[in-house]
């Protein structure tokens, strides 16, 4: 068996910009953290495959600058990672991002499962997982808590909004994992100096064979129309005169504003 984690670099929050004139997060400018949800993502792979035995590939597209979090996510116990890196990237939106991590997946794989974060703590769509599964054609089970694996098809016992759903899926398929499923385990010092002094393999857009039309900005059906800071406005307005009348005047002020 093998598996595939999406991990997506993010910007440490307090550290970023964003260029005026293109509205795009200048993420070069930013630290890099690994997101959190991807934590977990990255343990449910790793737990199953010590369950089942597999081979665990982590994948990020990111700036080179993103590199040491692959060798967390090895010290993580990924077997493999690499990193999807090239100028053309630069801007995708999920639906490029999605592309180039499809691209990525073939290349790599085959694989039997792909295990994504539920949400970005940046973008914050979580539409990446659902759409990589969509250009492989393959199921996607969002939201996943357990995974029950059998030999052609898995259990998947998923979060909803109401309670949880028990799933029976054939592979190969598409996960998110829900946060707080599981207990990420803290880096392992022994794989973390094993990996430390060595170069992370990175795949560029001609290595991953891409269609250059599908890429970064160009490939991107999203456009950031504005972005800007929401201000908040306090006001207050003193109601004065006998208790009566001003719960009188409260009450139809509340009316007034729809509020009651
Ligand atoms: C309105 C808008 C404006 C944006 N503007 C910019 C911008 O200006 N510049 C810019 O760089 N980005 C921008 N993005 C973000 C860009 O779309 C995301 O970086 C990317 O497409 C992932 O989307 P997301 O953050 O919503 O991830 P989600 O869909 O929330 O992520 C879910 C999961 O998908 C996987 N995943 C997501 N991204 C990656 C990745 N890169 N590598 C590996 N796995 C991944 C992870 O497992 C993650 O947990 C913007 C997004 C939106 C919606």
């Amino acid at each position: 068996m093998r598996f595939m984690v999406c991990l997506k670099p993010v910007p440490e929050p307090g550290s970023v910009k964003v260029d005026p004139e293109t509205h795009t997060l200048k993420r070069e400018s930013a630290a890099l953290v690994l997101n959190p949800a991807d934590r977990y993502a990255l343990e449910a792979a790793v737990e199953l495959k010590e369950k089942i035995g597999a081979e665990v590939v982590a994948a990020m597209m990111g700036p080179l600058n993103a590199a040491p979090l692959l060798k967390e996510a090895y010290a993580c116990g990924a077997d493999k990672v690499f990193l999807l890196s090239d100028r053309a990237f630069a801007g995708a939106d999920t639906l490029a991002t999605s592309y180039v991590l499809s691209l990525a997946a073939r290349k790599l794989g085959p694989f039997e499962a792909i295990f994504c974060g539920k949400v970005s703590i940046d973008g914050e769509t979580a539409q990446v997982g659902p759409e990589l599964a969509a250009w492989l054609e393959w199921p996607s089970v969002i939201w996943v808590k357990e995974i029950i694996p059998d030999e052609n098809s898995w259990k998947l016992v998923r979060a909803t909004d109401e309670g949880e759903e028990v799933l029976e899926v054939k592979l190969p398929v598409l996960m998110t994992i829900e946060p707080e499923s599981n207990d990420p385990r803290p880096p392992s010092i022994k794989r973390l100096l094993e990996i430390m002094d060595q170069e992370i393999p990175t795949l560029s857009a001609s290595e991953l064979e891409a269609d250059p039309s599908l890429l970064g900005l160009g490939g991107s059906p999203t456009r950031v129309v504005e972005i800007f800071s929401p201000t908040y406005e306090g006001k207050r307005e003193f109601l004065e005169g006998p208790p009566e009348e001003t719960v009188d005047r409260l009450i139809s002020i509340l009316k007034e504003r729809g509020l009651i």
